[in-house]
């Protein structure tokens, strides 16, 4: 299948060289050009915009950052539009902003499917990704081969915007999990107990989690290259607190969380993984830096 591939980062870059991989032809661009040069040394053409990256291709897939990117890039694959064209964007953005950019990209006669994912930067290197989608029976059907390269657990969730809806909740279950285990750690160290060794304990019981195992190794590394930008946990966890405001629901637990990403960007910590918590915790807490 020939397919445009527009945001390179962290996330955007594997997944681009999985679909390389998959013997799919690639387009590729990015706003710094230099983003495209792994692409490029490794098979795929380099276009000079998203309209190029979106011509004559039978799919266009986006991974960048928000709603306004994404709306941005979406607009640009639209004058390119060709009969048949299904769009894709897997970054994160609040539901309805999904389903206005598919309405738009609708009257110009493309088919969108939202995708986002869940499986961070190791599931896009292995192309283990969780891919939860929105959007019709055909667009799904016509993305679907792009998906099996990127993804293990790929779920058509439903209509437009139920793929972002899914992710938030993905993000309410993520967050609260990062800010639980980086309490844990907190918790351990400030009573004088070896930190590794209780979370060591905690993988064997109930308290189990993917994230006490991977993101809790991490925190006892000290490693606080992204991964996940704390920034990109704040949009998300705004748009969770955006959506619920809009349909008057409680989410108490994914406040709380909201609120702690608001303070490590505040506090010059968002460019940092969102393990980083752990940092803001202990600041909080008069915690020396271990
Ligand atoms: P990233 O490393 O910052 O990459 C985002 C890329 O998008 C950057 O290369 C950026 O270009 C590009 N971009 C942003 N706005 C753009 C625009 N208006 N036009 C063109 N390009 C634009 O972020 P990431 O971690 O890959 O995340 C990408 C998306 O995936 C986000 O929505 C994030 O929430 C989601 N996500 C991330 C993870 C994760 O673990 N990292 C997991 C699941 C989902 P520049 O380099 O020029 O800034």
């Amino acid at each position: 299948m020939k397919i445009g591939f527009i945001g390179l980062g962290i996330m955007g870059r594997p997944m681009a060289l999985n679909l390389l991989q998959g013997g799919h032809q690639l387009t590729v661009w990015a706003r710094r050009a230099e983003s495209m040069q792994p692409l490029l040394d490794a098979g795929a053409q380099g276009a000079a915009s998203a309209t190029e990256a979106a011509r004559g291709v039978d799919l266009v897939i986006s991974m960048v950052a928000d709603a306004p990117d994404v709306a941005q890039v979406m607009r640009a694959v639209a004058t390119a539009a060709t009969p048949g064209l299904v769009a894709v964007d897997m970054s994160t953005i609040a539901p309805a902003a999904a389903r206005q950019i598919g309405q738009a990209l609708a009257s110009a006669g493309v088919d969108f499917v939202d995708a986002p994912v869940s499986g961070g930067e190791v599931g896009a290197i292995a192309g283990s990704l969780s891919i939860m989608a929105g959007g019709s029976d055909a667009a799904f059907a016509r993305a679907l081969p792009a998906f099996e390269c990127m993804g293990k657990n790929i779920v058509h969730v439903g209509a437009s915007g139920a793929g972002q809806v899914t992710k938030a909740a993905n993000q309410i279950v993520t967050g609260m999990g990062v800010l639980a285990v980086a309490e844990a750690m907190a918790f351990a160290s400030k009573n004088g107990v070896d930190r590794s060794k209780v979370r060591e304990a905690l993988l064997g019981g109930f308290a189990y989690s993917k994230i006490l195992e991977n993101h809790g190794q991490r925190m006892l590394d000290r490693n606080f290259k992204p991964g996940f930008k704390s920034w990109m946990h704040e949009k998300d966890m705004n748009i969770v607190m955006q959506t619920a405001h809009e349909l008057g629901l409680c989410l108490p637990g994914a406040a709380a969380t909201a609120q702690m990403f608001n303070a490590m960007v505040g506090s010059g910590l968002g460019e940092e993984d969102s393990i980083a918590l752990l940092k803001l915790l202990e600041t909080l807490s008069g915690q020396a830096d271990k």
